[in-house]
């Protein structure tokens, strides 16, 4: 028997594992359910591609089993490839990686102490030592015919002798400590492997005394008779489905697996399989349900993408996975290239999940596309769902807002249902420069307001954007297609409508203007001669840089600063009769009435409440009683 020393390294990890991990220590099993799937997975392979191996036969599986009397242990066998005594002590005796090295020397003492540092890199086999005060491990490598032990307390040293296996592969006896003496249970490992290893694609059974009561026979202390069963039970469902290939799955196998996965009754929407290869290799499986989850607007939603490395669950933090404007997709991502303990701090700036991000997100919103383009139908009852969603996208992924203006969809002045900004271009007539829309109410309030009249006449169609987040979100968007988008009550997009003989109308009407000016004082910042009202006396928009009124109505709300006074513009239109009134009266009083029932009543059109509704209604009765 040789006693060998650990290379110092390793005995700074173990160190390093036992203080950080503690806390997590259940995920040695996963580590060792891992490793002895990565085992099998090497085996499959050699016996697939030519070599001394090729050909060679075996029903991969993984065997979990545990003593319960005395010293407690546990263990877990599989039959991989396993490994002869270089294997073990190159294996087992130092770490691997030269980038593991490398990083564990250039960590301070302080920062040995932060745990998320050491998620960075695979602890794997050893992390079994945070539940273990020694550790056998057996094995024998497949076409060799000596098996060998090595074992160790996990402080400095570890021993290797010969041994017996009957077959190729490892077992990995855990001699657990006090604290390691819960994991010797049924149910714990159950609940283990379930949680954190049911996709791994090899059969993992439990083997297990199950213990029948015999309520028919009592002994003479009136006990029911005990009898106990070897039981040997596979505890995962080894449902790997995403990694089988797409032409061999079902359209009823994605859909059950849906269900079973992700609480749902229904079938989902549509699902989107893909399997990435070359620079990163990684398979996502996304599913849209068909109705938004309950708890889609709410800031503490539950995720539903779950990441994988190599079929082991790592995380399902899903700002991670995916951008949160996409946080109704439920699914996968498993990807070859991670390292198994990446943590979700590191997993922020790993670039592996930057690169499976990006991709995931574009090739989410290139089906999104495909679907509007192709089915119709299946796309209406998609956007009635998510367009919301997808405009908060607008605002929050700059680098995707070409595509995400291509999904989301919009009210319409002049048609029913929803409108995309394609279709909207597509029915422009020659003349129009730019897209209109018009926020700040309802679909009703909107459709009726009198800025929508000189837009008609001249058949050009106006977005009515309806939702509370349309306006902060398009805002932020100054052009689709190269064509400009303008908010109608806004003051500059009336440029667009003046015809020939506005200006010289201006200039006529310049005392019309003073004298409303006059007259409402400070209750407007300017008062101008409208191009675009063809019955209404008037209406209110807004300077171009100021906030309307119903984001001022939303900055309130979420507790925003008090805007102040942010006056409006009141456009008249000096042909109605109501205008022509105060134009041909030299009465200053009445002209002060009128003046503020016309700015009163163009607020109300838009659903603003005038600032001083006694005063309204003051004036009117006293005009109606003249
Ligand atoms: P990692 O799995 O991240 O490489 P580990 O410390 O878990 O790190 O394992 C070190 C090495 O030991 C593995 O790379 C593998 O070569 C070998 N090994 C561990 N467990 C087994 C096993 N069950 N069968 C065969 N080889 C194993």
């Amino acid at each position: 028997m040789a006693t060998k020393k650990f290379k110092t390294e390793v005995t700074d990890l173990l160190q390093l594992i036992i203080h950080s991990l503690y806390s997590n220590r259940e995920i040695f099993l996963r580590e060792l359910i891992s490793n002895a799937s990565d085992a099998i997975d090497k085996l499959k392979y050699l016996s697939l591609v030519d070599g001394s191996l090729k050909g060679f036969s075996f029903e991969p599986r993984i065997d979990i089993s545990f003593t319960e009397d005395g010293k407690r242990t546990l263990t877990i066998k599989d039959n991989g490839i396993g490994m002869n005594e270089e294997d073990l002590n190159s294996n087992l005796g130092t770490i691997a990686s030269s980038g593991t090295r490398k990083f564990l020397s250039s960590l301070t003492d302080e920062q040995k102490k932060d745990s998320n540092l050491i998620g960075q890199f695979g602890v794997g086999f050893y992390s079994a030592f945070m539940v273990s005060d020694k550790i056998e491990v057996i094995s024998r490598k497949a076409g060799e015919d000596k098996a060998f032990r090595w074992t160790s307390d996990g402080k400095s040293s570890y021993e290797i002798e010969e041994a017996e296996r009957s077959e190729q592969g490892t077992t990995i006896i855990l001699h657990l400590t006090e604290d390691g003496y819960t994991f010797a249970n049924r149910y714990e490992i159950d609940s283990l492997v379930k949680k954190y290893s049911d996709h791994i694609a090899y059969p993992i059974y439990l083997e297990y005394d199950k213990v029948n009561y015999n309520y028919e026979k009592k002994d003479d202390k009136g006990e029911p008779e005990k009898t106990s069963e070897h039981v040997v039970e596979q505890i995962n469902t080894c449902s790997a489905l995403w990694r089988r290939p797409k032409s061999e799955i079902k359209d009823e196998e994605y859909k059950e697996f849906y269900k079973n996965n992700y609480y749902d009754t229904e079938d989902p929407l549509f699902y989107i399989h893909t399997k990435a290869e070359g620079a990163t290799e990684y398979t996502t499986l996304f599913f849209i349900p068909q109705k938004a989850p309950f708890d889609m607007n709410y800031a503490d939603y539950r995720p539903g993408v779950k990441l994988y490395v190599k079929r082991v669950y790592i995380t399902d933090d899903d700002k991670t996975l995916l951008p949160t404007y996409l946080r109704f997709v439920r699914g996968i991502i498993d990807s070859e290239d991670l390292p198994l303990n990446v943590s979700r701090e590191i997993l922020q700036e790993n670039r592996v999940m930057a690169s499976i991000r990006n991709s995931s997100v574009k090739k989410l919103l290139s089906e999104f596309k495909k679907i509007s383009e192709n089915n119709p139908e299946l796309y209406d009852k998609f956007i009635k769902e998510y367009n919301r969603p997808l405009k908060e996208g607008l605002y929050s992924d700059y680098a995707n807002r070409d595509a995400l203006l291509e999904l989301v969809r919009y009210h319409s002045s002049s048609r029913d249902g929803y409108v995309s900004l394609k279709s909207y271009k597509e029915h422009m007539p020659a003349d129009q420069k730019s897209i209109y829309y018009l926020t700040g109410g309802k679909e009703e309030t909107l459709k009726a307001s009198p800025l929508l009249e000189a837009y008609k006449k001249k058949g050009y169609e106006v977005l009515i954007m309806d939702d509370d987040i349309d306006e902060i979100v398009i805002s932020s968007v100054y052009e689709y297609e190269k064509l400009p988008l303008k908010a109608i009550n806004k003051a500059a997009a009336m440029d667009d409508l003046k015809e020939e003989g506005d200006e010289k109308e201006k200039e006529e009407k310049k005392d019309l203007v003073e004298k409303i000016k006059k007259a409402l004082a400070d209750k407007v910042k300017d008062v101008r001669i409208s191009s675009r009202l063809v019955d209404t006396p008037a209406v209110v928009v807004n300077d171009d840089n100021d906030p309307s009124a119903q984001m001022q109505r939303i900055m309130k709300q979420m507790g925003g600063p008090e805007m102040g006074d942010v006056k409006p513009i009141l456009e008249v239109n000096a042909s109605s009769p109501l205008i022509r009134k105060i134009e041909q009266s030299s009465d200053e009083e009445y002209v002060k009435t009128l003046s503020s029932i016309v700015l009163s009543s163009a607020m109300l059109q838009e659903g603003i409440m005038p600032s001083d509704p006694v005063a309204y209604t003051k004036a009117i009765s006293e005009l109606l009683s003249k």
